[in-house]
């Protein structure tokens, strides 16, 4: 390809509304442009990279023995109420409208129309293991979208569904997507590890996230150092809090005091009051399925939701609303407990979901559920009725880890990636049952697995730059070399050189670009640096005096070789084998 037939409108100043290194540098590298909010242009350059990383997500796909598929992005509501999720995903869910004012969905994912498709399809284990992959566009109606094509209404994904007949058998196609994801985002010249991840309402051990580590990650990962354990913070765990719990001895009764004023944990730990927060009992009370329910952690412990969810069995909370809570407890946030004996009539019967970290607690403060009071000297297993107890807390920094002993440690990363073993869920729902080797109907065991390969793309762009611009891998970049005759005349021997080896190198199946621009080298080599090829071929007339051209890896020095051989080093370079 010639500079001067495609197009790259780079650029030198950097648009203002582009906060993070990647996003600059999509926009600065002529790779995207923005239409609106969380909706890009691809331009050639940036279509390149994308196409190959989706080539790289099709061998490994294929390789792994799923199967291609394309299904429509406009999906009937009907299969979206029968799995649940039009209400449950609502907050994503696009809606269209045709002409008889009948109401489609765009697809944000795809489980529910694969499935209507096994539901029909696949009647007999003869038929399992089966596994589904398309890449196709998605979309969604992020609250925020931000960050490019990090966070964007419309993107591109690659999804893959896997139907089995045994729960062995589901695990071994979740292994095999386990791996073909490992070496999709090694081929993409990117470092990720897998985290243990949430897996919601579903529960059990198969979901793991890809995560790309970066300050400018929406994620948190909980790691160990030694290896041995990565987890999302949504799901991780830890030997508990590094200060433990109280367990003092206590008066016969807890005793009430008064606290005018006094509405957070730390306005209690202040003067006059002095109650460390770990010695306080944090209560919170959610809505969940229009049911009040209680839950407590530790004064210096964050809940984790996503842990919450897993208890509910539901997403579907939210925190209770002030009056909410005053009509059921008779007292405001701030002064809220969940000692019995301060629970009356209906609140009683409240269920209270309390974090182990609680377990044994003695000692403790908590609100009396009347403002401006609080109960100290407060024992959990003579004070409270608990319904259950469970992790609920968010694992902090510098605990230890549960298998290694070692301090925990936190950094935030991007997921790319995400594998998830989903069981019968949707089969149930969507009627996906197939008769086992003694005739019986059971449901297809799934998995879902999904690859973000426009976040990819620009996960690789955040991980791989530097001042200058980006450094693509050899295998994602729109051009593999960039060859820059520093004179472009027609005839010039610069000129003569570089239409050689840019034919030599296409003939050989390298993606060469050839800046045919009738401008200064220093511009020219910024741009190349930019955009950021991995390989720049420059032919000067000076150099070719002495018969030579100059290599340089992008982030790497200059080589002079002979104009003769220039081609055979290139390919030498980029394919270290030989
Ligand atoms: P997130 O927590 O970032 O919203 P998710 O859990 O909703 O992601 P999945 O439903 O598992 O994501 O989708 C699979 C992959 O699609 C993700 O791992 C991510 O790489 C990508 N992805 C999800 N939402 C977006 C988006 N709005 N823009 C770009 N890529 C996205
Ligand atoms: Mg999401």
């Amino acid at each position: 390809m010639r500079w001067t037939h495609t197009f790259v409108p780079t650029l030198k100043e950097t648009p203002a509304d582009a906060e993070i290194t990647s996003h600059k540098l999509l926009l600065r590298a002529g790779l995207v442009r923005k239409l609106t909010g969380g909706l890009y242009t691809f331009l050639p350059l940036g279509l390149r990279a994308l196409r190959k990383i989706e080539q790289i997500v099709r061998e490994e796909m294929d390789r792994a023995g799923a199967l291609e598929v394309a299904m429509p992005c406009l999906q009937p509501p009907e299969i979206w109420q029968q799995s649940g999720r039009y209400v449950s995903a609502a907050e994503v869910l696009y809606h269209a409208h045709d002409r008889a004012q009948k109401e489609w969905v765009l697809g944000p994912t795809h489980e529910e129309v694969i499935t209507s498709l096994a539901a029909a399809e696949i009647n007999s284990y003869r038929q399992l293991p089966k596994n589904f992959y398309q890449i196709t566009v998605k979309f969604r109606d992020e609250i925020r979208p931000r960050f490019g094509l990090m966070r964007a209404k419309e993107f591109i994904m690659k999804d893959a569904y896997s139907f089995d007949a045994t729960d062995e058998a589901a695990s071994a196609s979740y292994q095999k997507m386990y791996d073909a994801y490992t070496r999709i985002f090694a081929r993409c010249g990117l470092k990720t590890v897998a985290v243990e991840a949430d897996t919601g309402v579903i529960g059990g051990k198969f979901s793991h996230e890809f995560m790309v580590p970066a300050e400018t990650g929406e994620n948190e990962v909980v790691y160990c150092e030694s290896g041995r354990y990565a987890a999302n913070i949504e799901k991780a765990t830890s030997q508990g809090p590094l200060v433990p719990t109280p367990k003092i001895p206590v008066p016969a009764t807890p005793e009430k005091f008064a606290t005018p004023g006094v509405a957070t944990i730390d306005a209690l730990a202040q003067p006059p009051y002095g109650v460390a927060p770990h010695h306080q009992i944090k209560t919170l009370i959610f809505l969940a399925e229009s049911k009040l329910v209680l839950v407590l952690v530790r004064g210096d412990d964050q809940l984790n939701e996503a842990k919450l969810a897993g208890l509910l069995g539901t997403s579907q909370f939210r925190p209770a609303e002030p009056e909410e809570i005053f009509g059921a407890l008779g007292a405001h946030p701030g002064s809220l407990g969940a000692v019995a004996a301060t629970l009356a009539g209906p609140a009683a019967a409240l269920p209270v979901y309390a974090d182990e970290a609680l377990r044994g607690a003695a000692g403790m403060t908590t609100g009396a559920n009347e403002d401006g009071f609080h109960l100290r000297h407060v024992a959990i297993d003579r004070d409270l009725q608990v319904t259950k107890w469970a992790d609920l807390r968010t694992v902090q920094a510098g605990e230890l880890c549960t298998a290694t002993g070692q301090p925990l440690k936190i950094r935030r990363a991007i997921e790319v990636g995400h594998v998830f073993k989903l069981g019968t869920k949707y089969s149930e729902k969507l009627r996906a049952f197939f008769l086992d080797e003694q005739g019986r109907s059971q449901p297809c065991i799934m998995g879902c697995y999904g690859i973000g390969v426009t976040r990819t793309l620009q996960a690789v762009i955040e991980q791989c730059n530097d001042k200058d611009g980006i450094l693509w891998p050899p295998s994602v970049a729109p051009y593999t070399v960039c060859v820059t005759p520093l004179n472009v005349a027609a005839g010039s021997a610069a000129m003569n050189w570089a239409e050689r080896i840019y034919t030599e190198l296409t003939a050989a199946g390298v993606d060469v670009i050839l800046d045919d621009r009738d401008e200064r080298p220093g511009f020219k080599f910024k741009d190349a640096d930019l955009v950021g090829f991995p390989l720049r071929v420059s032919i000067g007339e000076k150099s070719l005096a002495k018969g030579e051209v100059e290599i340089k890896p992008r982030g790497g020095s200059v080589t002079p070789v002979t104009a003769e051989e220039a081609v055979a080093k290139v390919l030498a370079l980029l394919d270290p084998r030989k």
